[in-house]
């Protein structure tokens, strides 16, 4: 339950909407009541008073309210008397035929509006949904996205905020619209007949129990489709961001099959979501008409005794189908509800993931870099094993430090501590000599930019991808590619700095994508720089372009770099050798080549031969 009024916060606000749905609702359900009781006049000017009937004595006032089929039966007198007053029976007809087709408009009007209202609560959940569930995923920290997590956090996002937009308004039409017709179709019931409407209580809920076991083993099977799901989708994202490597691997049929396994898995398990969703409907049927045979025959015993007229029960009967309908609709709207319930816990789960990393409620603004950054007996895990231990660095401001050493060594582990993408396990991380935890987050990664071997673009045009999070003129961003040796081949563009980049900047070359985001760390203009083998994925000529770039880029400011070239390092103030999560050797290129069997000096001979 706590769920679902979640689930309705989402909608807020809700005040206005419901002061309209109520009224309209409960107006519908009158009008369309009154649109069977018409029927009852018509069944009798065909089938009595239309035979020319004479005893027909209507009261000459609209008796007095009470629960009984005798006031009914009055007021329907009376009513039918007030309408055929000297008139024939044809002339009644027409009238009570004209009753019918104004109250069915009128009903339909507010029933069109309570559905309208509905809607507008169904598209408020999946949007606020999705906006929030979207702000968390941008605030998460690095370690919570692997690669299963991506399709399954887009399976939350996608399918499952469906299911729960659908359960939100459920919970309006269970709760408030098909219980209150079933509560006011009730009250006429028994106004009817109270001995047959406390017979028919009785046999209602024994249907009820049957639905209610199909529903129970629904809730199970769809958590298992959402998961599948997730998984499937992980797969596709994998294969559209490696189409290139599938094709040249051959790994078509690889990938294919695959993805056949977990397609029939999760085709499976909705074959049987769908199988015993099927059951409900048949056995519902079947049930509401052994519900209604029984009715019918204890009704008719009823009307043998004399206590209600024949076309009284016939509307009794024809109003009592009218449950049957609020009743199933019910049932389903549970079955739906338990599955949106796991998909809401789902897309809950993603929205009450702690944040492992955000400011402290003493967090200090930082606005300027001094003197140095620390990093003192540093430890980082992962898992249970640490894939970095005992580091000790300082890097003075001004200066320019190169990271090297073999993959795997924790390289890029120890460049994402500094910006807080991870933090560190054991011992700490101090800018200025205090602990980059007691700083604003946001000020921290201000100070910095980072670029990484990968460039990362988005969708969108050449200047936004430059302008990335920034405001920018036009010329701070022109003056930035120029210096990021960007310009000249911007300007070729079609539409220049105007022109779209394409999904993860597919439309530009592997150097161009590179210069952009120099580009982009140059406009930023951060006193710290983090690089992260920034040209290693780049051709000798594109790299010579990039590597000029990133030599603008790093003029008079503090530089981490990790490179796989050892010629881009040769200036490093300082190279430090990691491997295996640990300091090796440092020192400067001289000092470094000279340990004759240092890791450095293997590493740079390795090179030397390609
Ligand atoms: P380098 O950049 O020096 O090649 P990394 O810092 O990427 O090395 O990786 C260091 C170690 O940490 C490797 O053993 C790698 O398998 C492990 N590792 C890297 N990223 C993750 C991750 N997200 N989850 C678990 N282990 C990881
Ligand atoms: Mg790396």
């Amino acid at each position: 339950m706590k769920t679902y009024f979640r689930i309705l916060t989402f909608a807020k606000p809700l005040k206005g909407l419901i002061s309209i749905f109520l009224p309209a609702t409960i107006l519908a359900i009158l009008f369309n009541i009154l649109n069977f009781a018409t029927l009852i006049p018509i069944l009798e000017v065909l089938f009595k008073k239309g035979d020319g009937d004479t005893t027909f004595n209507p009261p000459a006032r609209m008796p007095d309210f009470e629960f009984s089929g005798k006031y009914f039966s009055e007021a329907k007198d009376f009513i039918l008397g007030y309408l055929t007053v000297g008139e024939d029976p044809a002339e009644l007809l027409f009238r009570i035929c004209i009753l019918l087709a104004i109250s069915v408009v009128i009903a339909n009007v507010f029933s069109y509006l309570s559905q309208f209202i509905l809607t507008i609560i169904k598209t408020r959940i999946s949007k606020n949904l999705r906006q929030v569930t979207y702000e968390k995923i941008t605030a998460l920290n690095l370690g919570y996205f692997n690669a299963e997590r991506k399709g399954d956090v887009m399976s939350r996002m996608t399918t499952d905020i469906i299911e729960v937009e659908g359960t939100g308004v459920n919970f309006f039409r269970v709760l408030i619209k098909e219980t209150l017709t079933i509560i006011i179709l009730f009250i006429f019931l028994f106004g009817i007949s109270v001995k047959l409407t406390l017979f028919s209580i009785l046999i209602l809920p024994i249907s009820g129990l049957a639905i209610g076991q199909i529903t129970k083993r629904l809730k199970k099977k769809s958590s298992q489709s959402q998961d599948s799901l997730g998984l499937l989708l992980g797969i596709i994202d994998e294969t559209l961001s490696g189409m290139r490597v599938i094709l040249a691997f051959n790994a078509s049929k690889f990938i294919s099959s695959k993805f056949a396994k977990h397609n029939s898995r999760y085709t499976k398990i909705l074959f049987s979501i769908d199988y015993k969703r099927n059951m409900a409907s048949p056995l519902n049927q079947v049930l509401g008409v052994f519900v209604v045979a029984a009715i019918l025959y204890r009704g008719g015993l009823i009307v043998f005794e004399g206590d209600i007229e024949g076309s009284t029960f016939f509307t009794y009967i024809l109003l009592f189908a009218q449950i049957i309908s609020p009743l199933k609709a019910i049932s389903n709207a549970i079955a739906g509800m338990q599955r949106g319930l796991v998909s809401a816990n789902r897309v809950f789960e993603v929205i009450d993931t702690p944040l492992t990393i955000k400011d402290v409620t003493s967090a200090k603004a930082i606005s300027e870099f001094i003197s140095k950054i620390e990093l003192k007996n540093l430890e980082f895990k992962y898992d249970s094993d640490p894939v970095l231990k005992n580091i000790d660095l300082t890097i003075e401001k001004g200066k320019t430090i190169a990271l090297v050493g073999p993959s795997g060594g924790g390289k890029s582990t120890l460049m994402d501590l500094i910006p807080r993408f991870h933090d560190a396990t054991g011992g700490e991380v101090l800018v200025d000599g205090k602990n980059i935890k007691e700083y604003k987050i946001h000020d921290l990664r201000q100070l910095m930019g980072v670029v990484t071997q990968e460039a990362i673009l988005f969708n969108d045009t050449v200047f936004n991808n430059i302008a990335f999070g920034i405001r920018a003129t036009k010329e701070e961003v022109i003056r930035a590619a120029k210096i990021a040796n960007a310009h000249e081949f911007i300007e070729h563009l079609e539409d220049g700095y105007d022109t779209e980049v394409g999904d993860r900047g597919s439309r530009l070359s592997g150097g161009q994508r590179q210069r952009l985001t120099i580009a982009r760390a140059i406009l930023k203009n951060p006193p710290i720089l983090l690089m992260d083998e920034a040209t290693s994925a780049l051709d000798s000529e594109s790299e010579h372009l990039v590597q000029e770039a990133l030599t603008n880029l790093m003029k008079n400011r503090t530089s981490l770099v990790i490179a796989h070239r050892f010629s881009t390092i040769q200036h490093a103030d300082k190279i430090v050798v990691l491997k295996d999560g640990e300091i090796v050797e440092e020192g400067t290129h001289d000092e470094l080549m000279k340990i004759d069997d240092g890791v450095f000096h293997k590493l740079s001979a390795m090179q030397a031969v390609h």
